[in-house]
């Protein structure tokens, strides 16, 4: 059958491809997000606990009223943002559930999306399957930051959405105060919506503030914000995400939600609802990350591996240039067949931009994993 496809350039993502050849080859695998170590046992008791109680059939579309009621109290507590969990808050299936609904529910043929890269790889595809245009403006390599005069030249009458991610995936950079009055400015008196991908919004580091689009009137009233408790409480395996926009935008989101998942998982949101009310684990998990990233760079120190800075996320990039000219993907692979650690080349986010001589290594990993891995990998 000759098929047409929607997605012709789209091929495994990089993360199954990774964590596939780590796997085959039994390398230490730093490519895919996702800790090694286990989430609170409490968490896990929590679910069990609901289950024995019989929470195991559908759970409402929305999500379970109390965990849509902690995301709201969190929104108000962290960042002053009244959102309300009857309209305004949907538990996803993870964050790129999350994404693809919001990109789904406001993208027509032929509208245009703007988008960073390197730019997390399930943006574009979710942009192309709604029939829009994805329009790629690039970070500004080595520091990845926001080039705002080509961001202004980017905007047509077409311009539907702007994505933005922070802290980033896999930049490991964060939107400063200033990028975000470039923001307001740029959107000021559009029709263009905003979609805030935070999911790494409690692993920020050096003491930096997450500017959410939530803290302003101005931009929360047009951002769908994206979060997941897979990276907040080491589950990245559950799949539970969510979105908090006005309730405009959130009926939207709904209506496209409602035939992709229906709904989440009903004894892990109960669990998580009684984790968030009572504030456990976000608060201390910028500290605990900062530990494994500086960790990891002690570890590095003195070899020819020269990082750049990581501001959040739990991704460290390494500059290679002193190793090898190889190309990125080239080099991924062979340092996972030869050297025995699994990283992810950046190219997989690039549309536009050569591959830098960058990869991309997940210290979410217990300390002995990230010790052997540096030792492997040191002497290079
Ligand atoms: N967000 C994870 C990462 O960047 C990957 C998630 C996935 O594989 N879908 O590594």
């Amino acid at each position: 059958m000759n098929l047409k496809s929607k997605l012709p350039s789209v091929g495994t993502t990089i993360f199954t491809v990774m964590s596939k050849l780590a796997a085959d080859v039994g390398a230490i695998n730093l490519s895919q997000g996702f800790p090694d170590f286990d989430c609170d046992p409490a968490l896990v008791d929590a679910v069990t606990r609901h289950m024995r109680e019989g929470r195991n059939q559908y759970a409402p579309m929305q999500g379970v009223p109390a965990l849509r009621q902690a995301i709201a109290d969190k929104f108000a507590a962290l960042y002053g943002a009244p959102y309300d969990p009857e309209t305004e808050v949907t538990v996803t299936s993870g964050g790129t559930e999350a994404i693809f609904d919001a990109v789904a529910a406001v993208v027509h043929p032929g509208d245009e999306v703007i988008v960073f890269e390197p730019c997390y790889d399930s943006y574009v595809p979710a942009i192309e399957v709604s029939g829009g245009t994805a329009i790629v403006v690039s970070l500004r390599y080595p520091d990845y930051a926001v080039p705002w005069a080509e961001v202004r030249a980017a905007v047509t009458p077409r311009t539907r959405m702007i994505m933005l991610n922070s802290p980033h995936n896999p930049a490991a950079v964060i939107l400063g105060a200033d990028d975000i009055a470039e923001l307001t400015r740029l959107v000021e008196g559009t029709g263009i919506t905003i979609l805030s991908d935070e999911v790494y919004e409690h692993i920020i580091f050096d003491g930096a503030r997450h500017e959410s689009m939530a803290r302003s009137e101005a931009l929360r009233a047009r951002s769908f914000i994206v979060g997941s408790f897979g990276k907040t409480y080491h589950v990245t395996g559950w799949k539970v995400g969510y979105v908090v926009a006005p309730a405009a935008l959130t009926t939207e989101f709904r209506k496209v939600h409602q035939f992709v998942t229906f709904s989440t998982n009903t004894p892990i949101q109960h669990a998580l609802a009684e984790f968030l009310s009572e504030k456990r684990g976000y608060p201390e998990l910028s500290a605990f990350y900062q530990r494994k990233r500086d960790l990891f760079l002690t570890l590095l120190a003195g070899s020819r591996w020269k990082p750049l800075p990581s501001r959040g996320t739990y991704f460290q990039l390494l500059d290679y240039s002193a190793i090898t000219n190889e190309r990125d993907m080239d080099f991924a692979l062979r340092l996972t067949k030869e050297h025995g650690v699994a990283s992810i080349p950046t190219s997989a986010f690039l549309y536009r931009q050569p591959p830098p001589p960058v990869l991309r290594f997940c210290f979410a990993k217990r300390d002995e994993t990230l010790e052997v891995a540096a030792d492997r990998i040191r002497r290079l």
